[in-house]
């Protein structure tokens, strides 16, 4: 018996030890002690392997353009869309690309091997658009990019937007997005998300809003999406990007709602890095965290992933496509600390995304392709606390990044020399 890679002794998410083998780009066993030759062996003992980092929710076109034109002063989110208005006239298709490839790169050496991305679909020239689908068709050898149409200014607000969402839809795009908090009325918000649905069923496509990402309790375009998706049979392919207005709703509302969402199957996607910075803005004290209800969500069955949303763009000035940074401010938001908790805050930058985002080759199992990460931690809860480094990251059963691991080295007499602050104890049940 011979693979073309066997990775020995690493460590499972759920704990267990196993040697990996891959052949053909799939991985072929997973089991204690495979004993047969391999073409490559790595020893990864001790170390966790782990399906790659997803990310459901991201803005690839505005990514790495931090400071242009300028930079948010108020750190708002309306004074980041007003900049990225500013913004998009000036783009240009090879901008765009390079931006994105690069910030590609920072996500590949990171394990960010699947990536859901919202483009504006408010510049009649789709030149975004484009540009992506030229990513995407480009990295698909090591990234799985979805795109979602998003019209950015408003389905009914910004006149063109439903043209060109329709547009972007022709052109390949993968997932129907809407932003209905952002209309002018609740009405309009409200029909928007009706009609966007509606465009969605029709051509068998997943839907994935930007909803009542505002602190306004009032904003309750969720309920309609929850609706919308049982009306339409769309059940298991929604998502409601932020939900931050229901850290703020009554509680009897919410109790209502929760049942609604969980029975019509739709996914949440909160953002914590950016939401605790852009929410409780109009809040003196006590300021609201404007997190949406993640552990009440969990508790009615609802899928929760966590996505990054910004990297260095008009929205956030910070951000590094390191997902654990995501997992590590959302535990602590939503105060997630048990070891159940904790361990569920890593799934919901992994497996859960996965499952939001569709990816049926998505996994560690006999079968699947061979997209892993390797980590300097000995368990989830333990990547998650060390926002550990990445020693391998595989792609289709080839190694696309690789670094040594490299404690730092202590010169106090009396003391060990190395430290890498990991922490041995068993995982705590
Ligand atoms: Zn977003």
């Amino acid at each position: 018996m011979s693979f073309d890679t066997l990775l020995k002794g690493g460590v499972l998410p759920d704990g267990t030890t196993a040697d990996i083998a891959i052949q053909d780009g799939r991985i072929a066993a997973i089991s204690a002690g495979i004993d047969a030759e391999a073409g490559e062996i790595i020893d990864v003992s001790g170390n966790l392997i782990s399906p790659p980092f997803v990310d459901p929710h991201f803005h690839m076109d505005a990514t790495l353009s931090y400071g242009q034109p300028r930079i948010n002063a108020s750190g708002t989110l309306l004074e980041g869309i007003g900049l990225w208005g500013e913004l998009k006239p000036l783009l240009t298709h090879e901008a765009v690309k390079e931006r994105a490839l690069a910030y590609c790169d920072w996500a590949a050496s990171m394990g960010l091997l699947a990536i859901r991305t919202h483009v504006d679909v408010c510049d009649d020239r789709l030149l975004a658009v484009e540009a992506l689908l030229e990513v995407k068709r480009e990295i698909s050898h090591y990234i799985d990019l979805q795109l979602v149409a998003f019209p950015q200014d408003g389905l009914y607000r910004s006149p063109t937007a439903r043209e060109n969402t329709v547009r972007a839809l022709d052109m390949g795009v993968d997932v129907v997005g809407g932003i209905p908090h952002f209309e002018r009325t609740m009405a309009d918000g409200q029909a928007s998300v009706t009609e966007l649905c509606e465009i969605a069923a029709e051509r068998g496509l997943m839907v994935d809003m930007h909803c009542d990402e505002t602190d306004d309790p009032l904003s309750r375009h969720i309920e309609q999406l929850a609706y919308e998706t049982q009306r339409l049979g769309l059940q298991g392919r929604v998502a409601g990007s932020h939900l931050t207005s229901m850290h703020s709703m009554d509680n009897y509302y919410v109790s209502k709602l929760l049942p609604l969402i969980a029975e019509a199957e739709v996914a949440a996607i909160p953002n914590p890095l950016i939401n605790i910075t852009l929410q409780g803005r109009h809040d003196t004290y006590p300021k609201r965290r404007g997190q949406t209800r993640v552990p009440e969500m969990l508790q009615h069955g609802i899928r929760v992933g966590f996505g990054q949303d910004c990297v260095l763009d008009p929205w956030y000035s910070l951000g590094t496509a390191d997902m654990l940074d995501v997992a590590f401010m959302g535990l602590h938001v939503a105060q997630m600390t048990s070891p159940s908790d904790m361990r569920r805050c890593y799934e919901m930058v992994t497996t859960q995304s996965a499952a939001i985002m569709g990816l049926e080759d998505y996994g560690l199992e006999v079968g699947k392709r061979a997209d892993l990460v390797v980590l300097d931690a000995g368990n989830p809860i333990e990547a998650i606390r060390l926002r550990a480094a990445r020693l391998m990251v595989m792609a289709r059963g080839k190694v696309i990044a690789r670094r040594e691991r490299s404690p730092m080295r202590l010169d106090i007499p009396g003391r060990e020399a190395d430290i890498d602050r990991r922490f041995s104890v068993p995982e705590p049940r």
